[in-house]
């Protein structure tokens, strides 16, 4: 998706689908000094409540700082590191860094929603890492919010394990993009998660943004909606139940000093 690239000008890597061959090689290579080189940074995107559209929390979203290319966002690199299993340090860096800012932000800021790859899920000990993240954040687990996916769940490995393992700490689950993925209803309705995100693509469609709340409802889950642009939408998915959103008509994605919450961390950053 070219609008999920960065604004970095000159496009150097091809994304997901199409990067082949030496191309990946070459990406994931770079990705790789990217982790260590300190490449890697995260914006924040406010999640609101409705109708007042006060801040609740943020979610947290990778970019990377290519030294020869720009910001380049997810949708360009995500897939690869995925694909090579490098998403497993990266997420590992990006949570870690996502609660040290959230903890810094402290209460005022709300939760923090870290999107949480299903390689990351089927590693042994993932549940432990995330309780270690908050001990070395000293972020609180009500303030914590992994957000996963529908093909996520289904993962095998140590998937049910972590799930558990997370959600026994306090720390919520949110099942993002919901409505894209092929889990069935079964599947779905068998979940314990927090929150359900309605999938941007969703937005204007009634029929599915009401069957999405009233899923939640009975998951006893909190329903968010993604992708709100405009005030109409805002005031339909209000009027429709939903008390949660997130999209650029309420913010976009930004560096954590453009909210104004930053806090001097005792010893320096
Ligand atoms: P997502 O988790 O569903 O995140 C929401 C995406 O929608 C973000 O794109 C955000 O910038 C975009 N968005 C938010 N509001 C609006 C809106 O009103 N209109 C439109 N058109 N778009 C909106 P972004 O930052 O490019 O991230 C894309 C995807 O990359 C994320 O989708 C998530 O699946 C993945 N991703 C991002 N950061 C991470 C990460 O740290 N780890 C993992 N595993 N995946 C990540
Ligand atoms: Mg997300
Ligand atoms: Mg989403
Ligand atoms: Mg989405």
């Amino acid at each position: 998706e070219a609008k999920d690239r960065g604004k970095g000008g000159h496009q150097h890597f091809r994304t997901g689908m199409e990067a082949r061959g030496s191309d990946r090689r070459r990406l994931i290579d770079a990705l790789t000094t990217a982790i260590d080189d300190d490449q890697l940074i995260l914006h924040y995107q406010p999640v609101v409540s409705l109708p007042d559209g006060r801040t609740t929390g943020f979610e947290a979203l990778v970019r990377w700082r290519h030294p020869a290319d720009g910001l380049i966002g997810p949708g360009a690199f995500i897939a690869a590191a995925e694909e090579s299993g490098l998403i497993v340090p990266l997420g590992r860096w990006v949570l870690n860094r996502a609660a040290r800012q959230a903890a810094d932000w402290g209460e005022q800021a709300g939760s923090i929603s870290v999107n949480v790859s299903g390689r990351q899920l089927q590693v042994a000990g993932f549940a432990d890492e995330v309780a270690k993240a908050l001990r070395t954040s000293g972020l609180p687990a009500r303030r914590l919010i992994l957000e996963i996916t529908e093909t996520t769940v289904v993962g095998g490995g140590a998937t049910r394990t972590n799930l558990d393992g997370i959600r026994a700490q306090g720390v919520r689950l949110s099942l993002d993009d919901f409505g894209t993925g092929s889990s069935t209803l079964t599947t779905v309705a068998g979940l314990s998660v927090d929150q359900i995100k309605l999938d941007r693509s969703f937005v204007d469609s009634d029929v599915i943004a009401r069957a999405v709340l009233l899923l939640a409802q009975g998951m006893n889950a909190e329903a968010v909606a993604e992708g709100v642009e405009t005030p109409a939408q805002a005031d339909r998915l209000h009027e429709l139940g939903y008390r949660r959103a997130q999209g650029f008509l309420f913010g976009r994605p930004a560096p954590s000093d453009e909210y104004g919450l930053t806090r001097a961390r005792v010893g320096g950053p």
